[in-house]
């Protein structure tokens, strides 16, 4: 999964909402979020997104950022 990061916050861009094939972003309190289970891994929205706040779950030290992402794209 692709997981939103803290460059995110209180951006207003929407580019990677726009490209993304399945719709898994969704509003988080500041941010916005990436649904892990609904992303298919196409990688579309990383190079879209203009404060490069979008990254691969295989970065490492991302841990708390892929929970935030969760908590804030399932409370719907
Ligand atoms: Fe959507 Fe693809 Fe980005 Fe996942 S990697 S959030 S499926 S555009």
């Amino acid at each position: 999964t692709y997981i939103v990061t803290d460059n995110c916050i209180a951006c207003k861009y929407t580019d990677c909402v726009e490209v993304c094939p399945v719709d898994c972003f969704y509003e988080g309190e500041n941010m916005l979020v990436i649904h892990p289970d609904e992303c298919i891994d196409c990688g579309v929205c990383e190079p879209e997104c203009p404060a490069e706040a979008i990254k691969p779950d295989t970065e490492s030290g991302l841990d708390e950022w892929l929970e935030l992402n969760r908590k804030f794209s399932t409370i719907w």
